[in-house]
């Protein structure tokens, strides 16, 4: 996905730190935005909105909720997909949040939701993330509480809205030939509360807050759903199987590795489970464990990229970069160059510290931060490489990058200036240095005239 200058522009707040699963923050995974992507692809189809101009996004959180802001942007929490048992139930949601966006709901939504976002990355669980973080945790995590009671406040559509939101997502799926059943079903458990294990009363209600339900809602959409040809149209079952595989990596990223041990236990020993498990084993630092889980999938399938990315992840996390080369390098052939999983692959050739693998990792993370910026990640570790070969003025610039991102304002136009003086003139690092210090400014600017 080309992850946007637009949406950069939206989310003028972003940072590098690793969030608390609380915390209101984008979740980058490469496997999940392919299955997002594709689980919405007909239905954008559908709304006749471009393809290309519609993002998906994950958010690190628990709660069960999914919402539209700015642009066009349907951002869904990672509790949602953890309450979902079928790709189907979610592609519900997509159709009924792709509904808000085509009937123009959100325009008085967009400041809430666009000030609430830092970025986490999925590949980066253990150390690194932790390293950078520095200072300003405690500060961060009480703007992000901040910022979810604000969404709460602000996300609530009108009764007049959830109903044209309703009946648009209907229109789409029917179109696009998906069945409701999903849809019905996951609407139905919401106003009935029936998540119990797992989630608090407030994680429950997120969704019915900012869409509220009714059981005339309910009953209109039952009504229109089994009219529709779709209806009894079977699920795809190729989304299926990639959706249960994401699901369990997402609870073994995110819940404490006994919970994921008892909900996926040993004795199962499919590829979804196994998943789980070789997160909950890589956060409890048991790397044998994680490596043979991993091991066993790709006995499984042994091209599969995210398999070998997971395999280079905790090799690359347990201080074995040489070993996670190979794994990493497959993985960005296979999914032609993928820019998280090539920024993972470019972060380990510097960790090894050998210097014939730097110029390989600068064309690799320069080729993964020009199809998507929004990896602060991916432009440390370019900066890293840049000063390692004495190249000041692309260091500086790639610093500045990763602090505008890291909401470090301050920091980035000093390390924009920096990069200015030594660029050559007109060029377009020079051009951009420039940029990021206006962006910067701005921000300060927005900062000040808040206090
Ligand atoms: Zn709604």
């Amino acid at each position: 996905m080309q992850f946007l200058a637009r949406f950069l522009a939206l989310i003028a707040v972003v940072s590098l730190i690793a969030q608390p699963a609380a915390a209101q923050s984008i979740l980058r995974d490469a496997e999940t935005e392919a299955l997002l992507d594709d689980m919405a692809a007909p239905l954008v189809e559908a709304a006749g909105l471009q393809p290309g101009n519609v993002e998906i996004v994950l958010i690190n959180d628990p709660s069960i909720n999914a919402f539209v802001a700015g642009g066009q942007a349907v951002y869904i929490h990672t509790g949602l997909i953890d309450a979902a048992e079928t790709a189907n139930e979610v592609q519900g949601v997509i159709a009924h949040e792709l509904g808000h966006i085509t009937g123009g709901h959100i325009i008085r939504h967009s400041e809430g939701a666009g000030a609430a976002t830092n970025i986490s990355i999925l590949s980066l669980l253990l150390g690194v993330g932790a390293a950078l973080a520095g200072a300003g945790d405690a500060a961060m995590g009480m703007i992000m509480a901040g910022q979810r009671a604000a969404l709460g406040k602000y996300l609530a559509f009108s009764r007049v809205q959830e109903s044209s939101a309703d009946a648009a997502g209907a229109e789409y799926l029917s179109k696009a030939g998906i069945s409701g059943r999903g849809s019905l079903a996951f609407f139905g458990k919401l106003q009935n509360q029936e998540f119990r294990y797992g989630y608090s009363q407030d994680d429950e209600a997120a969704f019915s807050r900012t869409h509220p339900l009714s059981g005339e809602r309910i009953a209109r959409l039952r009504e229109v759903y089994t009219r529709d040809p779709a209806w009894d149209a079977p699920d795809d079952a190729g989304l299926q199987r990639r959706f249960e595989r994401v699901k369990a990596k997402l609870f073994g990223y995110q819940k404490p590795p006994e919970r994921t041990l008892q909900t996926y236990p040993e004795t199962m020993s499919g590829v979804p489970a196994r998943y789980a498990r070789a997160y909950a084993w890589h956060k409890d630092a048991q790397m044998d464990k994680a490596l043979a889980e991993t091991d066993a999938l790709l006995e499984i399938a042994p091209d599969d990229p995210y398999f070998l990315e997971l395999k280079g992840q905790v090799l690359l996390e347990s201080g074995r970069p040489e070993e996670a080369i190979e794994p990493l390098r497959r993985a960005t052939d296979l999914t032609r160059n993928q820019p998280l999983i090539a920024s993972m692959f470019g972060h380990a050739l510097i960790a090894t510290e050998d210097r014939t693998h730097f110029d390989e990792a600068e064309r690799v993370l320069r080729a993964a931060v020009g199809r998507d910026r929004l990896n602060p990640f991916a432009w440390y570790q370019l900066g890293v490489v840049y000063a390692a070969k004495g190249d000041m003025p692309r260091a500086r610039l790639a610093s500045a990058e990763q602090q505008v991102m890291n909401r470090q304002y301050a920091q980035a136009i000093r390390s924009a200036q920096a990069a200015e003086a030594g660029l050559p003139d007109g060029s377009p690092d020079w051009i951009r240095a420039q940029d990021i210090a206006l962006q910067a400014r701005a921000a300060l600017e927005r900062e000040r005239e808040r206090r």
